[in-house]
Formats: C-alpha cells, structure tokens, sequence
C-alpha cells in the first residue's frame, strides 16, 4: 500500500509506514543530553548552582564508594554469570574463541591508535619526531600497564613530560589532571568493540543508526569513567543500555578486562601525554609569534599578563601566569609555582 507521490519527485512512492519505531527502555541519549545541558545550566548559575553541584558530587562519591565494596564480590558474580551463560551454549569453545577475537580485536585497535593515529596527529601538527616523545614517557607506559589505572599513572607522567620532552610544569599540570579523568581514547575504543561483541553475542543485527549511538554514547561514558582499574567497563552499561543489550553480559568483558584494561589505560594516559605536547607547541609557537613583533610591542604584551587580579584572591591564576623566560624551560616554571 503505497501513499500518494513524492512532492520532489512524482516518480518516487513513499511508503505509509513510518521510517522509525518505538523501542522499549531507558532514553540513555536522552539523558546523556539533559545531564550536559543541566551541568551547563548549573554552572552558569554560579553560586546558587554550586549547591546542587554538591550535591551530585556527593552523591557520585557515595556511588563509587558502594561500587568497591560490590566488586569484592564481582569475581564470585561474575563465575555464575559465565556459567550460567556456559550452561546454556551449545558450543562453549565458539564462546571462548569469540572471547579470544574479542580481546585481540581490542589489543589491535589499541596498537593502530597508539602507534599510528596519536603519532600522526602529533606530527601533523607540530612536524616533530612522535616516537622520540613516546620514547620519553616510556616509563609512565610501563606503570600504566601494570596498574591500569591513569589517576596512579599520573604523577609519573609528569615527571616524564616535564624532564624528558620539555613540557612547562604549568602546562603539564594543568592538563596532566584533567586527561587523567576526561580524556580516555582507550576506553571509548574498547566499549565499542565490546558493544558490538555483545550484539553478535545476542545475534543482534546492528543498524546504522545504533552504530552511531554506540559511537556517541562511547565517548560521553568514557569521559565519566573513573581514572582506575576497570573504570570503562562500569560506564560500558550506558552504551548497552542505549542500544537495547543485555547488561549482564558485561561479565563477559569483566573477565578479560584484567588483560584489556592494561592497554586502554595505555591509550588513555598517552592521549594526555601527546594533548600537553601539543598544547606546549602552541605556546611555544605563539611566543615565537609574540618575539617576532619586536622588543617594544613584547614587553607590552607581557606586562599585561604579568598583572593577575589579586593573588589573595585566586591564587591559581598566579601559578598560571607567565612570567617570562624561554618556552619549555622548567626552571622558569619551577619559580612560578614557588610565588
Ligand atoms: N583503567 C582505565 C584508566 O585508568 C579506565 C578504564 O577502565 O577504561 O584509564
């Protein structure tokens, strides 16, 4: 049954039945949105705003704290779970072979976006050598596979950036911190795959639509994840939800994200790293800039940044300030923060 002809073309039938339907369970995108618009309206609201925010932060703590109590009990839950999945599987080593695709599916995609995309980037925009950056936060590589966690990576990190690759302190950590929590390319790269392992699981077909949910919501959840061991796989529950999926198959991916995790927080804490790389070649490049326009017009411009409105008053934006000496140098750095 064929409704009347296409206004733009008179030979093309449109179908009565609408394009889209309905689906049943939580508006995750819905949410995802009010929650940025609400954070947006809070903060606007200034002090007014701050109870509230309080609140949520509260709130989040008191979350996060009955979640760790809940995961010493995770490995007995996650054992049934599996096994009652195991039960009722025909064929367990398809399970177990998927489980193994799963795993180096993630690994591969960890290693094409550490050491080809990140890199590019970097050396796009800064024509500098990447792997002789990375060389020098081999270390702070090295702890993040072994604690998978970026929040305990972090010191490390900027004692890297900082001593090996010529970072400012006030730019390292400035920006160390909030890639710590924010910035987790790691996590948004493994929660996509492992939403699409799930769907195969399920034997669910994936229309375009859901891909880019699962594309959005990804990279909303893994800017909430927590900076700690398995951190991602706590948000992954956003993306399955979203798109319909059972959430207790996470347990599938709990029991290899002792494996997973270590790579992620690899991405993630090597995003941060190259993000204050770049950000250290824009200041430098603007310096360079700011030299360029002659010794008068310099001085000018630095006397204007020199004057803070009150130390009293917010003393972080004296630890910000720049007070002069060559980019990159940490001892310039090291007299700021001492002021
Ligand atoms: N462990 C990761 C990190 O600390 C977070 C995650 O689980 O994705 O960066």
């Amino acid at each position: 049954e064929l409704f009347p002809k296409c206004i733009f073309c008179s030979s093309w039938p449109v179908s009565k039945e609408p394009i889209g339907r309905e689906v049943e369970g939580m508006n995750i995108l819905g949410l995802v949105v009010f929650a940025m618009v609400l954070g947006v309206a809070l903060r606007k609201m200034g002090a007014e705003g701050e109870l509230l925010i309080c609140f949520f932060n509260s709130f989040n703590e008191a979350t996060m704290i009955m979640v760790s109590w809940i995961m010493w009990y995770a490995p007995v839950g996650i054992m049934f779970l599996i096994a009652g999945k195991i039960v009722e599987m025909e064929d367990v080593g398809r399970l177990f072979a998927s489980l193994g695709k799963y795993v180096c599916c993630c690994i591969l995609g960890h290693i094409i976006h550490g050491l080809l995309v990140l890199p590019l980037i970097y050396f796009l925009i800064t024509r500098k050598n990447p792997y002789r950056f990375l060389w020098g936060i081999v270390p702070a590589l090295a702890t993040a596979f072994g604690t998978s966690s970026s929040s305990a990576t972090l010191p490390l990190m900027m004692e890297c950036v900082e001593e090996k690759n010529g970072v400012s302190k006030h730019i390292s950590r400035f920006i160390l911190p909030i890639g710590a929590t924010v910035n987790m390319d790691g996590a948004a790269l493994f929660q996509c795959v492992a939403a699409v392992f799930i769907a195969q699981l399920n034997n669910v077909p994936l229309r375009f639509i859901q891909v880019i949910t699962i594309l959005i919501t990804a990279t909303a959840s893994s800017v909430g994840a927590a900076g700690i061991p398995a951190g991602g796989v706590l948000t992954l529950a956003i993306i399955l939800e979203a798109i319909s999926l059972p959430t207790k198959d996470m347990s599938f991916i709990l029991a290899v994200d002792w494996l997973v995790d270590r790579f992620c927080t690899i991405i993630n804490v090597e995003g941060d790293a190259f993000g204050a790389g770049l950000l250290q070649c824009y200041v430098d490049h603007n310096e360079a800039g700011l030299a360029s326009l002659g010794p008068e017009l310099a001085e000018v411009k630095d006397d204007a940044s020199v004057v803070p409105p009150s130390p009293e008053a917010d003393p972080l934006i004296l630890k910000t300030v720049k007070l002069g000496g060559p980019a990159g140098d940490a001892n310039t750095c090291e007299k700021e923060s001492v002021m």
